[in-house]
């Protein structure tokens, strides 16, 4: 290809950039709506700039998420505007949760804005990009009576080897649970799981690409129930024994899950399932029981505590996280302590933590008394100390002990490799390029501030996980 953009039988090359914000299933829609413009043609640009397509896939949890996007679509207008005076046109979306819950409210506030698509209509893109007209919006948010997921291209080899050797595989979308804080049952929908067969076809094809590790991803995805073999329906045990089998496949993981779908035989894959991550994300959001009846949490501090130690005696080593919000409509000093109190009673190997963020349409935006800015930072800054500490004491206790490492990119240093260790931390050790795609035996010998410093012990193969 020549550099002024034409191809050397001089059709113009078409670029598109899917711009991911939020979530790990936005990155999972991201690249599935990249494979869509890649079979429409388009090849991958790398940045706004160079692109023909810009397609922002949004994200609308929280107000600052959801307004970073309108900031950046004026820079892209800008940009627009620019090349549509040197006749060069750009085709510019807006996907996402903020296009599922601002519609046409988006073309209104941005006209520079061609397509607004909702998470669950992405893959009519192509129909939507032929049918759009210069000047003329148009918005599909509808939720599809289709298949989504068997609309989808699959993603070429070329492309699931240049997003590394760790994948993201949705496996149920939307929720039902309504918390009274969060927009993802509206801009979800309710839970939809996708058959068995299907995500292990997905999970083949990805490990025969070279993927060694498998997210399993879901909204609520321990409520994970698809269509399994005849009649009989596959829960979340069921998926990662049935992924676990399959050659290739080194490490699984699972993403997010609710406490109260945390079953008998997903607890019990933790002690059985040998390529099953000890690794468990298990968000609780407040340490108060008077807090979590506001949310509509339906569970309490002790069924959360209960479920804690039956999980650890399953697997002892199992690594845990949580997702916090401080500052929830009415929290009181004592609520916060109680949230403080229980991260000391648990001991986090890391967790996230979110300013309480009103949300237009959720039951709790209209209680009344919210909590002023300066209270809900100075508890934040609070809780990520704690955090914080528990992270870098859950590090430190690595020192001295073998892990097994997943190793995905080359280091910043020559010589050096970059991998994951079961329980999620980034690790350094000096070696060969060529264990990149497998998993070793790797002694912790130090920690930095945002990873571990290992030592290689010994190669593992990469049919590992089959006899684990
Ligand atoms: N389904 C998961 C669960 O049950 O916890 C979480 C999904 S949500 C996309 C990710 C996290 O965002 C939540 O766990 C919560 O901590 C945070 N979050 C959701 N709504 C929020 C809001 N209105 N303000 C602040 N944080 C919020
Ligand atoms: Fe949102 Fe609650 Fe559903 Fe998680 S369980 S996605 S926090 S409504």
């Amino acid at each position: 290809m020549k550099n002024n953009g034409l191809a050397d039988d001089a059709k113009p090359v078409r670029r598109a950039l899917v711009k991911s914000f939020g979530c790990q299933m936005n990155v999972y829609d991201s690249q599935r709506m990249a494979d869509v413009a890649s079979q429409e043609g388009y090849e991958q640009a790398t940045n706004i700039e160079d692109a023909d397509l810009i397609v922002l896939n949004t994200c609308h949890i929280r107000e600052r998420a959801s307004e970073k996007i309108y900031s950046e679509l004026g820079k892209i207008r800008q940009l627009k505007d620019d090349r549509a005076r040197e006749g060069r046109e750009t085709t510019l979306v807006v996907a996402g949760c903020v296009a599922q819950a601002e519609g046409a409210e988006i073309l209104h506030r941005q006209p520079a804005v061609d397509i607004v698509v909702g998470p669950q209509n992405y893959h009519r893109l192509p129909q939507l990009l032929r049918g759009r007209r210069r000047g003329v919006g148009s918005v599909d948010t509808e939720f599809p009576l289709e298949d989504k997921f068997d609309q989808l291209p699959a993603s070429a080899n070329e492309a699931i080897r240049a997003r590394g050797v760790s994948a993201f595989v949705t496996v149920q979308e939307g929720c039902d649970k309504f918390c009274s804080f969060c927009v993802v049952p509206y801009t979800r929908g309710g839970e939809v799981s996708r058959p068995l067969a299907k995500v292990l076809a997905e999970i083949e094809r990805l490990a025969r690409a070279g993927v060694a590790e498998i997210t399993l991803l879901g909204q609520n995805v321990n409520a994970y129930h698809g269509r399994g073999e005849g009649e009989r329906s596959a829960g979340l045990a069921d998926l990662i024994a049935a992924a676990a089998r399959i050659p290739g496949v080194l490490r699984l993981r699972y993403a997010t899950s609710h406490p109260n779908d945390m079953s008998d035989d997903l607890i019990r894959a933790h002690r059985d399932v040998g390529a099953l991550a000890p690794y468990l994300h298990l968000p609780i959001q407040s340490g108060s029981d008077r807090i979590l009846a506001a949310m509509n949490r339906r569970h309490n501090v002790r069924d959360y505590l209960d479920l804690v130690a039956r999980v650890r005696r399953a697997r002892p080593d199992i690594a845990l996280s949580s997702d916090f919000i401080v500052g929830f409509p009415g929290e009181s000093d004592a609520d916060f302590a109680a949230t403080l109190a229980l991260v000391r009673e648990v001991e986090f190997a890391s967790s996230y933590a979110f300013k309480y963020s009103a949300r237009p349409g959720t039951p709790a935006a209209e209680i009344d008394r919210q909590i002023d800015e300066a209270t809900k930072a100075e508890r934040l800054a609070a809780l990520f100390a704690l955090l914080e500490e528990q992270r870098l004491a859950f590090n430190r206790r690595l020192v001295g002990r073998r892990v097994d490492v997943v190793f995905g990119k080359p280091g910043r240093r020559a010589g050096q490799i970059v991998g994951r260790s079961p329980y999620m931390q980034s690790v350094h050790v000096e070696g060969d390029l060529s264990l990149i795609g497998a998993m070793a035996t790797v002694e912790i010998v130090g920690i930095g501030p945002n990873s571990l410093i290992g030592r290689l012990v010994a190669r593992a193969s990469r049919e590992m996980s089959l006899i684990a």
